[in-house]
């Protein structure tokens, strides 16, 4: 049997753990980030009055302009 230090295995065991959590974090800030970037492709904003409003076939329902189809920029 391989003889290992306690202090390696306990090293090793918190580098695994502190992975683990930087993973975690990292992949949901990443679906979040998705989610808020897939959500925003689906307004537009009126060039007219610079309503946001949800984009489709028809004009901007304050001032009736059409629709540009252009994407809400958040940068
Ligand atoms: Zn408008």
């Amino acid at each position: 049997m391989i003889q290992l230090p306690l202090s390696w295995l306990v090293f090793t065991a918190l580098f695994l753990f502190l992975a683990w959590i930087l993973v975690a974090w990292i992949g949901t800030a990443w679906a979040r980030r998705r989610r808020e970037r897939a959500e925003l492709r689906r307004w537009t904003r009126c060039p007219v009055c610079a309503l946001r409003f949800h984009r489709g076939p028809g004009s901007c329902p304050q001032c009736g302009a059409p629709a540009s189809g252009e994407s809400v920029r958040i940068f």
